[in-house]
Protein backbone atom coordinates (compact mmCIF):
# COMPACT_ATOMS: atom_id res chain seq x y z
CA UNK A 1 0.00 0.00 0.00
CA UNK A 2 1.43 3.55 -0.70
CA UNK A 3 0.65 5.87 2.36
CA UNK A 4 0.89 9.26 2.89
CA UNK A 5 1.77 10.17 6.94
CA UNK A 6 2.22 12.68 9.12
CA UNK A 7 5.88 13.88 9.04
CA UNK A 8 5.90 16.81 11.19
CA UNK A 9 3.07 19.07 12.85
CA UNK A 10 2.45 21.90 10.34
CA UNK A 11 2.59 25.25 11.90
CA UNK A 12 0.06 27.28 9.98
CA UNK A 13 -1.22 26.43 6.69
CA UNK A 14 0.19 22.25 5.72
CA UNK A 15 3.63 22.35 4.02
CA UNK A 16 4.23 19.61 1.57
CA UNK A 17 7.54 19.08 4.28
CA UNK A 18 4.77 17.83 6.95
CA UNK A 19 3.51 15.19 4.88
CA UNK A 20 5.47 11.82 3.80
CA UNK A 21 4.71 9.12 1.34
CA UNK A 22 6.08 5.50 1.62
CA UNK A 23 5.08 2.34 0.39
CA UNK A 24 4.72 -0.98 2.98
CA UNK A 25 3.71 -4.53 2.46
CA UNK A 26 0.71 -4.65 4.39
CA UNK A 27 0.01 -7.66 7.09
CA UNK A 28 -1.65 -11.31 5.98
CA UNK A 29 -5.63 -11.34 6.61
CA UNK A 30 -6.27 -12.37 10.44
CA UNK A 31 -10.10 -13.97 11.31
CA UNK A 32 -12.81 -11.63 10.60
CA UNK A 33 -10.35 -8.95 8.54
CA UNK A 34 -10.73 -7.55 5.24
CA UNK A 35 -8.55 -6.19 2.43
CA UNK A 36 -9.46 -2.86 1.04
CA UNK A 37 -8.89 -0.59 -1.91
CA UNK A 38 -9.73 2.91 -1.49
CA UNK A 39 -11.45 4.41 -4.43
CA UNK A 40 -12.79 7.54 -2.39
CA UNK A 41 -11.05 9.47 0.56
CA UNK A 42 -13.08 12.19 2.05
CA UNK A 43 -11.39 15.03 2.60
CA UNK A 44 -12.40 17.26 5.58
CA UNK A 45 -11.59 20.53 7.69
CA UNK A 46 -11.36 18.74 10.69
CA UNK A 47 -8.15 16.99 10.02
CA UNK A 48 -6.16 19.87 10.55
CA UNK A 49 -7.28 19.62 14.04
CA UNK A 50 -5.90 16.09 13.96
CA UNK A 51 -2.71 17.00 12.55
CA UNK A 52 -2.29 19.29 15.86
CA UNK A 53 -1.08 18.80 19.09
CA UNK A 54 -3.79 21.27 21.07
CA UNK A 55 -6.01 19.32 23.24
CA UNK A 56 -9.46 19.03 20.80
CA UNK A 57 -12.34 16.39 20.99
CA UNK A 58 -10.01 13.71 19.16
CA UNK A 59 -6.64 12.59 19.86
CA UNK A 60 -3.90 13.99 17.51
CA UNK A 61 -2.21 12.11 15.36
CA UNK A 62 1.21 11.13 16.23
CA UNK A 63 4.23 11.80 13.97
CA UNK A 64 4.62 8.74 11.58
CA UNK A 65 0.62 7.77 11.48
CA UNK A 66 -1.29 7.37 8.37
CA UNK A 67 -3.57 10.65 7.90
CA UNK A 68 -7.11 9.95 9.37
CA UNK A 69 -10.23 10.26 6.72
CA UNK A 70 -13.37 8.53 5.88
CA UNK A 71 -13.26 6.63 2.77
CA UNK A 72 -15.10 4.55 0.10
CA UNK A 73 -13.21 1.40 -0.90
CA UNK A 74 -13.40 -2.02 -2.69
CA UNK A 75 -13.39 -5.26 -0.65
CA UNK A 76 -10.47 -7.32 -2.19
CA UNK A 77 -10.18 -10.40 0.17
CA UNK A 78 -12.49 -11.27 3.02
CA UNK A 79 -11.73 -13.31 6.01
CA UNK A 80 -15.40 -12.34 7.18
CA UNK A 81 -18.86 -13.71 6.91
CA UNK A 82 -20.13 -10.69 6.60
CA UNK A 83 -18.24 -9.80 2.83
CA UNK A 84 -17.16 -10.96 0.28
CA UNK A 85 -14.94 -9.64 -2.67
CA UNK A 86 -16.11 -7.20 -4.55
CA UNK A 87 -18.37 -5.25 -1.85
CA UNK A 88 -17.92 -1.67 -1.77
CA UNK A 89 -17.89 -0.20 1.90
CA UNK A 90 -17.55 2.90 3.99
CA UNK A 91 -14.74 2.68 6.50
CA UNK A 92 -12.26 4.92 7.55
CA UNK A 93 -8.89 4.10 5.92
CA UNK A 94 -7.58 7.42 5.89
CA UNK A 95 -4.57 8.57 3.10
CA UNK A 96 -3.71 5.02 1.46
CA UNK A 97 -4.61 2.95 -1.05
CA UNK A 98 -4.90 -0.26 0.20
CA UNK A 99 -5.61 -1.24 3.98
CA UNK A 100 -6.54 -4.03 5.96
CA UNK A 101 -9.84 -3.80 8.39
CA UNK A 102 -11.70 -5.47 10.71
CA UNK A 103 -15.21 -6.14 9.05
CA UNK A 104 -17.21 -4.62 12.13
CA UNK A 105 -15.96 -1.45 11.43
CA UNK A 106 -17.13 -1.18 7.89
CA UNK A 107 -20.76 -0.73 6.60
CA UNK A 108 -21.67 -2.21 2.90
CA UNK A 109 -23.12 0.71 0.38
CA UNK A 110 -25.24 -0.75 -2.11
CA UNK A 111 -24.54 1.38 -5.38
CA UNK A 112 -28.01 1.26 -6.77
CA UNK A 113 -29.35 3.19 -4.12
CA UNK A 114 -26.76 6.04 -4.03
CA UNK A 115 -23.55 6.69 -5.66
CA UNK A 116 -20.86 5.62 -3.20
CA UNK A 117 -19.31 8.70 -3.02
CA UNK A 118 -22.32 10.60 -0.92
CA UNK A 119 -21.65 7.91 1.59
CA UNK A 120 -18.67 10.56 2.40
CA UNK A 121 -21.20 13.28 1.98
CA UNK A 122 -24.54 14.38 1.58
CA UNK A 123 -25.74 11.06 2.87
CA UNK A 124 -23.02 10.71 5.38
CA UNK A 125 -20.79 12.56 7.65
CA UNK A 126 -21.06 15.89 6.60
CA UNK A 127 -24.91 16.01 5.56
CA UNK A 128 -25.70 14.36 9.37
CA UNK A 129 -23.54 17.46 10.44
CA UNK A 130 -25.76 19.79 9.14
CA UNK A 131 -28.87 17.38 9.54
CA UNK A 132 -28.47 17.32 13.63
CA UNK A 133 -26.93 20.50 14.03
CA UNK A 134 -29.51 22.25 12.53
CA UNK A 135 -32.63 20.33 13.28
CA UNK A 136 -31.49 19.52 17.17
CA UNK A 137 -29.78 22.73 17.92
CA UNK A 138 -30.89 25.22 15.13
CA UNK A 139 -34.58 24.29 15.84
CA UNK A 140 -35.90 26.29 12.71
CA UNK A 141 -39.24 27.51 11.98
CA UNK A 142 -41.25 27.98 9.40
CA UNK A 143 -40.67 31.92 8.74
CA UNK A 144 -37.59 32.22 10.47
CA UNK A 145 -34.17 33.23 8.74
CA UNK A 146 -31.11 31.16 9.11
CA UNK A 147 -27.49 32.00 8.19
CA UNK A 148 -24.69 29.83 7.11
CA UNK A 149 -21.00 30.16 6.12
CA UNK A 150 -19.32 27.69 3.85
CA UNK A 151 -22.31 27.65 2.38
CA UNK A 152 -21.14 25.89 -0.71
CA UNK A 153 -19.52 23.43 1.18
CA UNK A 154 -21.12 19.93 2.09
CA UNK A 155 -22.39 20.91 5.34
CA UNK A 156 -23.58 24.40 4.89
CA UNK A 157 -25.08 23.54 1.48
CA UNK A 158 -27.17 21.17 3.28
CA UNK A 159 -28.25 22.88 6.06
CA UNK A 160 -29.86 25.69 3.79
CA UNK A 161 -31.70 23.37 2.15
CA UNK A 162 -32.80 21.66 4.99
CA UNK A 163 -33.71 25.29 6.08
CA UNK A 164 -35.95 25.76 3.39
CA UNK A 165 -37.45 22.13 3.72
CA UNK A 166 -38.51 23.56 7.31
CA UNK A 167 -39.73 26.39 6.14
CA UNK A 168 -37.22 29.02 6.73
CA UNK A 169 -35.40 31.74 5.32
CA UNK A 170 -31.84 30.32 3.91
CA UNK A 171 -28.54 33.09 3.81
CA UNK A 172 -25.94 31.72 2.54
CA UNK A 173 -22.16 33.26 2.98
CA UNK A 174 -19.48 32.09 0.60
CA UNK A 175 -16.45 33.58 -0.93
CA UNK A 176 -16.31 34.69 -4.54
CA UNK A 177 -19.44 35.60 -7.03
CA UNK A 178 -19.11 31.75 -8.77
CA UNK A 179 -20.24 30.20 -5.20
CA UNK A 180 -22.69 32.71 -4.27
CA UNK A 181 -24.47 32.04 -8.21
CA UNK A 182 -24.52 28.25 -7.03
CA UNK A 183 -25.95 29.12 -3.74
CA UNK A 184 -28.63 30.69 -5.97
CA UNK A 185 -29.31 28.80 -8.67
CA UNK A 186 -27.73 25.28 -7.83
CA UNK A 187 -28.77 25.14 -3.51
CA UNK A 188 -31.64 27.31 -3.90
CA UNK A 189 -31.21 30.08 -1.00
CA UNK A 190 -33.00 32.77 -1.01
CA UNK A 191 -30.08 34.82 -1.06
CA UNK A 192 -26.42 34.62 -1.39
CA UNK A 193 -23.32 36.71 0.11
CA UNK A 194 -19.50 37.05 -0.50
CA UNK A 195 -17.46 36.91 2.48
CA UNK A 196 -14.79 38.78 0.65
CA UNK A 197 -16.89 41.62 -0.83
CA UNK A 198 -15.85 45.27 0.55
CA UNK A 199 -19.46 45.64 0.99
CA UNK A 200 -20.21 42.02 3.45
CA UNK A 201 -21.26 44.08 6.38
CA UNK A 202 -23.80 45.94 4.21
CA UNK A 203 -24.74 43.23 2.12
CA UNK A 204 -25.75 40.42 5.41
CA UNK A 205 -27.93 43.55 6.32
CA UNK A 206 -29.97 43.79 3.29
CA UNK A 207 -30.04 40.24 2.71
CA UNK A 208 -31.17 40.08 6.69
CA UNK A 209 -34.30 42.41 6.93
CA UNK A 210 -35.98 40.74 9.73
CA UNK A 211 -32.57 39.37 11.85
CA UNK A 212 -31.06 36.35 11.81
CA UNK A 213 -32.59 33.46 14.16
CA UNK A 214 -30.46 30.83 13.80
CA UNK A 215 -26.92 31.39 12.59
CA UNK A 216 -25.43 28.20 12.05
CA UNK A 217 -21.82 28.30 13.08
CA UNK A 218 -19.30 27.02 10.35
CA UNK A 219 -16.15 29.77 10.12
CA UNK A 220 -16.01 32.17 12.64
CA UNK A 221 -13.69 35.36 12.58
CA UNK A 222 -15.37 38.25 10.42
CA UNK A 223 -17.88 36.45 9.13
CA UNK A 224 -19.39 36.07 13.02
CA UNK A 225 -18.51 39.83 14.09
CA UNK A 226 -20.75 40.60 11.60
CA UNK A 227 -23.72 37.78 12.02
CA UNK A 228 -23.66 38.49 15.68
CA UNK A 229 -24.79 41.91 15.47
CA UNK A 230 -27.98 40.45 13.15
CA UNK A 231 -29.14 38.50 16.07
CA UNK A 232 -32.51 38.54 17.24
CA UNK A 233 -34.06 37.62 20.85
CA UNK A 234 -33.79 34.08 21.51
CA UNK A 235 -31.51 33.58 18.43
CA UNK A 236 -29.78 29.91 18.42
CA UNK A 237 -26.05 29.13 17.36
CA UNK A 238 -24.98 25.79 16.89
CA UNK A 239 -21.03 25.86 16.91
CA UNK A 240 -20.29 23.39 14.36
CA UNK A 241 -16.77 24.34 13.17
CA UNK A 242 -14.48 27.64 13.23
CA UNK A 243 -12.53 26.74 9.80
CA UNK A 244 -11.21 30.65 9.57
CA UNK A 245 -9.16 30.13 12.74
CA UNK A 246 -8.11 26.22 12.04
CA UNK A 247 -4.59 27.03 10.73
CA UNK A 248 -4.38 30.05 12.87
CA UNK A 249 -0.92 30.66 14.96
CA UNK A 250 -1.54 33.19 17.27
CA UNK A 251 -4.59 35.05 18.76
CA UNK A 252 -6.79 37.09 16.28
CA UNK A 253 -5.26 41.51 16.59
CA UNK A 254 -7.56 43.79 17.51
CA UNK A 255 -9.92 44.90 20.95
CA UNK A 256 -11.04 42.01 23.08
CA UNK A 257 -14.45 40.57 21.73
CA UNK A 258 -15.57 38.28 24.43
CA UNK A 259 -16.92 41.69 27.03
CA UNK A 260 -19.26 42.42 23.81
CA UNK A 261 -20.29 38.75 22.57
CA UNK A 262 -21.34 37.69 26.41
CA UNK A 263 -23.54 41.07 26.07
CA UNK A 264 -24.80 39.50 23.36
CA UNK A 265 -25.69 36.57 24.68
CA UNK A 266 -26.86 37.91 28.08
CA UNK A 267 -29.46 40.26 26.74
CA UNK A 268 -30.76 39.00 23.26
CA UNK A 269 -30.87 35.38 25.46
CA UNK A 270 -28.71 33.63 22.62
CA UNK A 271 -28.41 30.04 22.92
CA UNK A 272 -24.70 29.33 22.12
CA UNK A 273 -23.63 25.17 22.10
CA UNK A 274 -20.77 23.38 20.41
CA UNK A 275 -21.91 19.90 18.84
CA UNK A 276 -19.79 17.10 16.99
CA UNK A 277 -21.75 14.95 14.84
CA UNK A 278 -21.10 11.84 16.18
CA UNK A 279 -22.59 12.90 19.58
CA UNK A 280 -26.47 12.11 17.66
CA UNK A 281 -25.45 8.93 15.92
CA UNK A 282 -27.16 6.88 18.48
CA UNK A 283 -30.64 9.15 18.06
CA UNK A 284 -30.64 11.04 15.16
CA UNK A 285 -29.39 8.79 12.54
CA UNK A 286 -32.07 6.44 11.38
CA UNK A 287 -34.19 9.65 11.15
CA UNK A 288 -31.03 11.33 9.20
CA UNK A 289 -31.04 8.32 6.61
CA UNK A 290 -34.76 8.17 5.86
CA UNK A 291 -35.24 12.23 5.59
CA UNK A 292 -31.82 12.87 3.51
CA UNK A 293 -32.30 10.25 0.83
CA UNK A 294 -36.35 11.43 0.82
CA UNK A 295 -35.03 14.82 -0.05
CA UNK A 296 -32.34 14.34 -2.55
CA UNK A 297 -35.00 11.80 -4.31
CA UNK A 298 -37.67 14.46 -3.93
CA UNK A 299 -34.91 17.56 -5.17
CA UNK A 300 -35.29 19.30 -2.06
CA UNK A 301 -31.51 18.67 -1.76
CA UNK A 302 -28.78 18.71 -4.02
CA UNK A 303 -25.36 18.09 -3.97
CA UNK A 304 -21.62 18.91 -5.67
CA UNK A 305 -18.62 17.12 -5.49
CA UNK A 306 -15.35 18.05 -6.07
CA UNK A 307 -13.14 15.28 -7.31
CA UNK A 308 -9.83 15.83 -7.17
CA UNK A 309 -7.82 12.15 -9.14
CA UNK A 310 -4.72 10.82 -6.84
CA UNK A 311 -4.03 10.46 -3.52
CA UNK A 312 -0.77 11.94 -4.11
CA UNK A 313 -2.56 15.47 -4.72
CA UNK A 314 -3.84 15.08 -1.37
CA UNK A 315 -2.16 17.50 0.85
CA UNK A 316 -2.36 20.58 -2.20
CA UNK A 317 -6.31 19.46 -2.06
CA UNK A 318 -6.46 19.76 1.58
CA UNK A 319 -4.67 22.84 1.63
CA UNK A 320 -7.40 24.04 -0.96
CA UNK A 321 -10.01 22.98 1.24
CA UNK A 322 -8.98 25.73 3.95
CA UNK A 323 -9.05 28.22 1.72
CA UNK A 324 -11.78 27.83 -0.15
CA UNK A 325 -10.88 26.61 -3.63
CA UNK A 326 -12.98 23.49 -3.25
CA UNK A 327 -16.35 23.72 -4.60
CA UNK A 328 -18.89 21.29 -3.05
CA UNK A 329 -17.54 18.01 -0.92
CA UNK A 330 -14.16 17.29 -1.96
CA UNK A 331 -13.10 13.86 -2.40
CA UNK A 332 -9.83 12.30 -3.50
CA UNK A 333 -10.17 9.62 -6.15
CA UNK A 334 -7.54 7.23 -5.52
CA UNK A 335 -8.44 4.43 -7.34
CA UNK A 336 -10.85 3.48 -10.13
CA UNK A 337 -14.39 3.64 -8.88
P1 LIG B 1 -16.12 23.02 3.24
O1 LIG B 1 -15.99 22.15 2.06
O2 LIG B 1 -17.23 23.97 3.30
O3 LIG B 1 -14.73 23.76 3.36
C1 LIG B 1 -14.46 24.77 4.23
C2 LIG B 1 -14.88 26.12 3.63
O4 LIG B 1 -14.70 27.11 4.62
C3 LIG B 1 -14.04 26.60 2.47
O5 LIG B 1 -14.46 26.03 1.26
C4 LIG B 1 -14.27 28.10 2.53
O6 LIG B 1 -15.40 28.42 1.71
C5 LIG B 1 -14.69 28.35 3.98
N1 LIG B 1 -13.74 29.25 4.65
C6 LIG B 1 -12.42 29.03 4.86
N2 LIG B 1 -11.87 30.10 5.47
C7 LIG B 1 -12.88 31.00 5.65
C8 LIG B 1 -12.95 32.31 6.23
N3 LIG B 1 -11.86 32.90 6.74
N4 LIG B 1 -14.15 32.94 6.29
C9 LIG B 1 -15.26 32.35 5.76
N5 LIG B 1 -15.24 31.12 5.19
C10 LIG B 1 -14.06 30.46 5.14
O7 LIG B 1 -16.14 22.15 4.59
P2 LIG B 1 -17.28 21.28 5.30
O8 LIG B 1 -18.61 21.59 4.75
O9 LIG B 1 -16.80 19.89 5.32
O10 LIG B 1 -17.18 21.79 6.80
C11 LIG B 1 -17.77 23.04 7.19
C12 LIG B 1 -17.50 23.27 8.67
O11 LIG B 1 -18.12 22.25 9.44
C13 LIG B 1 -16.04 23.26 9.08
O12 LIG B 1 -15.81 24.26 10.04
C14 LIG B 1 -15.87 21.89 9.70
O13 LIG B 1 -14.80 21.85 10.61
C15 LIG B 1 -17.21 21.74 10.39
N6 LIG B 1 -17.59 20.36 10.71
C16 LIG B 1 -17.95 20.07 12.01
C17 LIG B 1 -18.40 18.84 12.39
C18 LIG B 1 -18.84 18.61 13.79
O14 LIG B 1 -19.17 17.48 14.15
N7 LIG B 1 -18.90 19.64 14.62
C19 LIG B 1 -18.42 17.73 11.41
C20 LIG B 1 -18.08 18.13 10.05
C21 LIG B 1 -17.67 19.40 9.73
P3 LIG B 1 -15.62 29.86 1.03
O15 LIG B 1 -14.93 29.76 -0.29
O16 LIG B 1 -17.06 29.96 0.95
O17 LIG B 1 -14.97 30.88 1.91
Amino acid sequence: TTQIRLAAYPVGMPQDSDFETVTVDLPALADGQVLLRTIYLSLDPYMRGRMSTAKSYAASLQLGDVIVGGTVCEVLESRSPYFAAGDIVLGYAGWQTHSVADAKHLRRLDPAQAPVSTAVGVLGMPGFTAYSGLLVLGKPKAGETVVVAAAAGPVGSAVGQIARAKGARAVGIAGGPEKCRILLETYGFDAAIDHRSPTFVDDLAAATPDGIDVYFENVGGAVTEAVLDRLNLYARMPVCGLVAGYNATEAPAGPDQLPGFFRKVLTLSLTVRGFIQSDFVPTHYKDFQRDMSGWIRGGQVHYLEDIVDGLERAPEAFRGLLTGRNVGKLLIRVGDD
